[in-house]
């Protein structure tokens, strides 16, 4: 049996600290839903355990002045959907939080782990991708903000340095005319990893007949998380009609770059890409209507 040691810093400076003397040697836990189950299957097997949940800048909401709501990193999902605050501002957050496993993995089960575990299906992310979310990291060496889209170096993998924490995540207030939604499909109805993910950000215009700004991103079909580019600049301004979902679900399909396996065959993942990122974007569309 291999020893591990085990702290709980509740100051932000200790957790620094602790994670800078142990670097690649440090276990940073969460919710330790992915993370104990790693360590278990000695995928990962850290000498120096961190817990993050007693750190008051990880467990923080904030909204600020402009709108713009931060989420500590260590805030585990039941929290997000039951604040009244979150769903007022971004009520689609709850399409991808409570789907994260069942009622028990959402008491523990933080977005920063979600994300940080860089799962190509972590469930939270398309939605946050699309969103123009913006990830808050600090280590003992200073702050840095990298957009969510940019974090992800293939799968299990982030660009973040071994002595950096994810403090908090920033999603841009919501614009006027805007909705969101985040859908996958699942074999089952719950419990199980998205065979394709797909995350969907909308803005129509003020007439509510044209889009404005269309923002996709994808799970389960690449390495890594993939946020579909260049779709603004086929739609901005187009009519609000099946021809231009179409063109903006058929840039999505064209953007996967899937793999088959026991869960589906690519081309089956490329068709659900089509479909899912069709429907995202109706209940998108209908949510900036109002509907
Ligand atoms: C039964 C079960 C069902 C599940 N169902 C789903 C599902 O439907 N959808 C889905 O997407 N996932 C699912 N998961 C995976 C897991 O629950 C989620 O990924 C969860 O959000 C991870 O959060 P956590 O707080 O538990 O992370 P942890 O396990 O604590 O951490 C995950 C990883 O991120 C690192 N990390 C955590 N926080 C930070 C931080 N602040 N800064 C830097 N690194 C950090 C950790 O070191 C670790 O490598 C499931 C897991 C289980 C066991």
């Amino acid at each position: 049996m291999k020893w591990i040691d085990y702290s709980s810093p509740e100051t932000l400076s200790e957790a620094l600290g602790l994670l800078n003397s142990y670097q690649k040697d440090a276990g940073i836990l969460a919710g330790g839903t992915d993370l104990i189950v790693k360590m278990r299957a000695n995928r990962v097997n850290p000498t120096q355990v961190i817990d993050i949940k007693a750190i008051p800048e990880l467990n923080q909401i904030n909204i600020n002045s402009n709108n713009d709501l931060t989420i500590g990193s260590a805030i585990p999902c039941y929290k997000i959907y039951n604040n009244s605050e979150i769903m007022n501002l971004r009520p689609e957050l709850k399409d991808s939080a409570s789907i994260i496993g069942g009622t028990q993995i959402q008491g523990r089960a933080s977005l920063g782990g979600n994300i940080c575990n860089a799962a190509p299906s972590a469930d939270s992310v398309p939605l946050l991708i699309a969103l123009g979310t913006t990830c808050n990291v600090q280590s003992i060496n200073g702050e840095r903000t990298i957009p969510l889209e940019n974090l992800f170096s293939g799968p299990g993998q982030t660009v973040l340095e071994p002595n950096e924490l994810l403090i908090s995540i920033t999603i841009p207030k919501k614009s006027n005319l805007s909705g969101a939604n985040y859908i996958r499909f699942i074999p089952r109805n719950e419990m199980d990893i998205a065979v394709v993910g797909t995350g969907v950000s909308v803005i129509i215009s003020d007439d509510k007949k044209k889009f404005e700004s269309v923002r996709v991103s994808l799970a389960s079909v690449g390495p890594t998380p993939i946020f579909v580019d260049g779709i603004d600049k086929e739609i901005s301004g187009q009519e609000i009609n099946d021809e231009s979902i179409r063109v903006v679900s058929n840039i999505a399909k064209n953007a996967s770059k899937p793999i088959s396996d026991m869960r589906g065959t690519a081309e089956f993942r490329q068709h659900l890409c089509e479909v899912l990122t069709r429907r995202a974007l109706i209940t998108s569309i209908e949510r900036a209507k109002g509907e």
